[in-house]
Formats: structure tokens, sequence, C-alpha cells
């Protein structure tokens, strides 16, 4: 535990009411003033009983007699009473400890808490400022002790915390404080000379390797690492121009924290001003997300795809764009990670598919529609049977959809992607293998996994007209796409130029911003209904309900905003 003093925070509510009563010399002032009395009134009682014993004279007066038995009983009282509240006042003053003690540690590790850190911490740095020293607030979070709860049991998480708090209270200098602030959240404060700043650098990353050893008991063995955000009291970084003290110490701690662990965990960050805004920034974005789904925020965008070789367009990529009434609008590229991180993936995907459908069911039915799947929803054992139910629903023809998945979703699960790529597949669903190139795709995996199409990342189709390398590499796809019997879509043709170059090299599919950008289903259904693309009029006007009883409630919140 802390090596300060837990025993008396003179904040406490019952310590004055305990000094007060320890203080209450009304009962000793009885007996005092009764014992005055008695010097007083027994002199002369006592020599009027001495002179009557030697026949000198008469006894003491009755009304002495009486006031010299008085007082007597006075004494008597008042210094039981005395005694009598000295012991109260012990017992009471070891049960208050007690029970503060309990209030202020915690049960399970015997560390300050998160309520006693605070008023610790303050008085800590006052302490070490009177000393010319600064004060370090070092942050600590188990980063997978979730899963050792999960797969062990609380008991094992248990043992596992009183271990981590034992190491990280051997690595504390003296008079330094420990707190757990919950969960698996750790707090240390130490003072430090503010020109040694290196001091407290070796002491988190010994805490770190401290914490992140192996550890065994029982049953279990295992290793959890840390990451670990700090701050100090004299900093030039800090939130705002107000005092630094204990809370805002933690907040900043807090965030260097978090951004340590988003920095691929298992390391130590010091805080810095621009952590804190885009905290904020973040977490702004992420309940934008959330708002934004239910408010049909989320729309799909559609990007041609053409037979290279004969013109024809043959159906369109679907692209997810953000309106967002707060930050304009944003890119897939910025929300679909932070929906990945927040678990709404599948959620937003869910909806931007059930549009695209409806959307595509307006369409020429020779017209394909492809839509991108993240990773995450790969490893959904559900996923096939929602897409399913989508389609279901949009009664929407399996062997119309083309879902895009990319290199990266191969070694973090393969068996797992087989699986679903292969029950996908039994449905008429094709698949594609997206931004073929600049992943680790192996042979063995190219031939293992029953793709229908590659398609080459649109960097090196960009590039193709001033990069040779990238040429070669196109060429090289284009070989291996023959030798496996797989078609290719090259992405991102911006040119004439580009497009004469891909001719050569072979018979593709292909898309890019020479065909024009991504549209919204207004535009597309337009553009089609020009060529006379369509679908059959009864078909249409379904649809075109469909498209305006979504149109109304966006417009509407896009208004309200
Ligand atoms: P992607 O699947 O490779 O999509 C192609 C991206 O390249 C799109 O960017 C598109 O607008 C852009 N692009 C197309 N042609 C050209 C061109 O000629 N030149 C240039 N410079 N760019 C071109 P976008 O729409 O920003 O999408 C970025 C990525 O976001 C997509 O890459 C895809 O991986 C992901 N994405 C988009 N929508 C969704 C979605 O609904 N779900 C998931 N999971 N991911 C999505
Ligand atoms: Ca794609
Ligand atoms: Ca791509």
């Amino acid at each position: 535990m802390s090596d300060i003093d837990q025993s008396t925070t003179p904040a406490a509510p019952g310590y004055t009411r305990l000094k007060r009563a320890d203080r209450d010399i009304v009962a000793l002032g009885i007996a005092v003033s009764a014992i005055l009395m008695f010097v007083g009134t027994g002199g002369p009682a006592l020599s009027a009983i001495v002179r009557e014993a030697a026949g000198l004279g008469l006894g003491p007066s009755q009304l002495l007699s009486n006031a010299v038995l008085l007082n007597v009983a006075l004494i008597i009282f008042g210094w039981r009473r005395y005694h009598e509240l000295t012991i109260e006042v012990a017992t009471r003053r070891r049960t208050e400890a007690y029970v503060r003690l309990l209030a202020e540690t915690d049960a399970l590790t015997g560390c300050l808490n998160r309520r006693s850190v605070g008023p610790a911490t303050d008085a800590l740095i006052a302490d070490a400022k009177a000393r010319g020293e600064a004060t370090a607030f070092l942050m600590i979070d188990l980063d997978n002790f979730k899963l050792v709860n999960d797969c062990h049991g609380h008991a094992t998480g248990d043992q596992l915390l009183v271990e981590c708090a034992r190491r990280i209270k051997s690595l504390v200098p003296p008079r330094s404080l420990v707190a757990r602030l919950g969960g698996d959240e750790f707090a240390c404060v130490v003072a430090f000379d503010p020109r040694n700043r290196e001091r407290v650098d070796h002491l988190a990353a010994a805490i770190i390797a401290g914490v992140s050893a192996p550890v065994a008991f029982g049953e279990f063995s295992g290793q959890v690492t840390v990451s670990l955000g700090l701050t100090r009291s004299d900093g030039q970084n800090r939130l705002n121009s107000g005092p630094i003290n204990a809370a805002t110490l933690l907040h900043m701690a807090d965030i260097a924290m978090y951004q340590a662990k988003k920095g691929g965990r298992n390391r130590h960050l010091w805080f810095e001003d621009t952590m804190e805004s885009e905290l904020r920034y973040r977490s702004e974005m992420e309940n934008g997300i959330r708002d934004g789904i239910s408010r049909n925020e989320f729309v799909p965008y559609y990007e041609q795809q053409i037979d290279l070789t004969s013109g024809e367009l043959m159906g369109f990529e679907m692209l997810a764009r953000w309106h967002s009434p707060k930050f304009g609008a944003v890119g897939p590229e910025v929300f679909i990670p932070i929906a990945e991180e927040i678990g709404l993936i599948s959620e937003l995907s869910e909806s931007l598919i059930a549009q695209a459908l409806a959307d595509a069911r307006g369409w020429d039915p020779k017209l394909t529609l492809s839509i991108n799947i993240s990773p995450v929803q790969l490893r959904d054992p559900w996923f096939a049977q929602k897409i399913l139910k989508l389609l279901v629903a949009a009664n929407f023809p399996p062997n119309r959809l083309d879902i895009e998945v990319t290199e990266t979703c191969l070694h973090d699960n393969l068996a797992g992607v087989h699986a679903l790529v292969t029950s996908l597949k039994n449905q008429g669903i094709t698949i594609s293998l997206d931004d073929f190139g600049t992943g680790y795709s192996s042979l063995a995996q190219l031939r293992t996994l029953p793709f229908d199409r590659l398609k080459i990342d649109r960097s090196f189709v960009m590039s193709m007209a001033e990069d040779a390398d990238s040429e070669t590499i196109i060429q090289t796809i284009a070989a291996l796409g023959k030798g496996f019997n797989l078609p290719i879509t090259a992405e991102g043709i911006e040119s004439e130029e580009v497009l004469a170059k891909l001719a050569k090299l072979g018979q593709f599919k292909g898309q890019g911003y020479l065909y024009g950008r991504p549209q919204p289903a207004s535009l597309v259904t337009e553009m089609l209904e020009a060529r006379q693309r369509l679908a059959p009029s009864e078909a249409l006007e379904a649809v075109r309900e469909l498209v305006a009883s979504r149109i109304a409630p966006a417009a509407k919140t896009q208004r309200s905003a």
C-alpha cells in the first residue's frame, strides 16, 4: 500500500467530531472542580473531626458533612465519566479509522481506490512542490485482461490483478502512491526532480516490463501487456490554463494512455496538447456515426464498371458516402475504420446494402452490383445468413450480387473465409478479391479460395502511365489471372492513355474517373433512363416509390440539422 498515512485525513467528516470529543474537558472539569471544592470544604470539616476526637470542641456541622460527602460523590462521578469517555473515544477512533481505510482502499489489491487517489495526489503535489520537485501521474491499463477474465474466470482474473498490483508497488520509489482506478486500470503518482524526466521514463518502462513478465499460478500461466500514459504537474502541455491538480493530471494521463493503446499497446506515451483535440474530434465522429445510421445520413454512391473490350456498362460498385450535418461529406476511408472499431460496421453496412439492393432492382437486370465488405464482417458467423436475408427482403437475384473482399482478410482467418466464401458462392453470389497486389495473398491461397475475379489495386493502374514497374506488375497479374482462370478488373482508370495501355495487356473489366465519379442513386437512374437500361416499368415504379420514401426522411433530418 502507499506510504501516505491514510488513517488521518483531516477532511474526513468524523475527524472533527472525534477531535472535539477527544478534548471534551467538561467531565474532567467536574472532577477537578470537585477536588478543589473538596480541598476548600474538606479542610474545615477534617479539622472539626480532629478537634471533636481530641475532646476539644464540637464536630463538623450537618451542612459541612453533607457538602463533603457530595464533593466525594462528584469526584468519583467526574473521574469515572472522564475515564469512560477516554475509552469510548479510543474505540470510536479505531472504528472510524478502519471504516475510512475500507472506503479509501481497493479491497482486492490494497491499493488506494479512485475516490481516495485524488486527495492523496493533491497532497503529494503540494508536498513535492514545497521540496522543489514535480509530480508525475502514470495511468496503467492492462491490454488483454478481459481475455483472461473471459477464458479463465474471475477468480483467476482477480489473482492476476493482485499480482500486477504487487509488481507495480515493488517498482515505485518510496512515498509514491499506487491506486487501482477500477477494472484493470492502475495509477502511480511519484514525485521527481523536474530536471530528470528520464527517471520517470525508466520507471514507466520498468512497470511495462515488470507487469508484462509471464505470470503463473494454479493451472494458469500467461502474460498481459500494459499500455501506459503519463503526464507531469509542471509540464508545458496541459489541457487549459486552469490549475493543475489531481483531476487534470488523471484526465491527461488517461488521454495519453488511450493514445498509447491505439498506437500499438505495450508502450508508454507522455500527454501532448494535440491528443486532447484529436480525442474530442474522434468522440464527436463516433457519436455522429451512431446518430447518422438511424438518420439515414449514410448513402450508397455508384461507380460504373465497364467491359473494356466492348465499352459496355456491366454494373456498378457501391461506395459508401456520409452526408454528415456536422462534418460535411465524409469518405469511407475515414468512417469505415471508426465504425469497425466501435462495433457498428455490420449495422452500417447492412443499411447500405439494403438501400443498394433496392436501387439496383430498378436497373436493367443484366447489371451487377458489387459491394465492399469489411474484414470484421467476414468474421461474423452469421454473415452469409444476413446477406441472404437482405437479398430475400429486396427480392434481388443472388447472381447479380458480387462481394468484394480485400486481401488483408485472408491472413486473418483463412479457414473461416474459405467456409464463408464457399457458402456465399453456393447461393450464386460471386466473390472478387479487391486491392490485389497490396496484400500478401500467396499463390496457394489464390488456388484454394474459390474467387471469381481479381481487382488490380488502383495504385498500379493510376501510376501506369509514368511508372514502367506498375505496367510490369499489371502484366504479371494479367498472366496470373490467365493461369488461374480468373477474370480481372482494373480500377482507377483516369485517362485514355492508361486505357490504351490496358487494352494491350489483355481483356479486362475496368472502372475509374474516366467513366465519371461515383454518383448517387438518383443520377444513376437518370443516366440509365437515358440509355434505356432501366428495369421494366412496373419494377421501376416500385423502385421509385422506395427511393422516394427513403429520401424524404433523410432530407427532413438534413433540413432540421
Ligand atoms: P475500393 O473498394 O478500392 O474503392 C475504390 C476507391 O477508389 C473509391 O474510393 C473510389 O472512389 C476510388 N476511385 C475509383 N476510381 C478512381 C480513379 O480513377 N482515381 C482515383 N484516384 N480514385 C478512384 P472511396 O469511395 O473513397 O472508397 C475507398 C474505400 O473504402 C474503398 O476502396 C473500399 O475499400 C472502402 N469502402 C467503400 N464503401 C464501403 C462499404 O460500404 N463498406 C466497406 N466495408 N468498405 C467500403
Ligand atoms: Ca472495392
Ligand atoms: Ca479496390
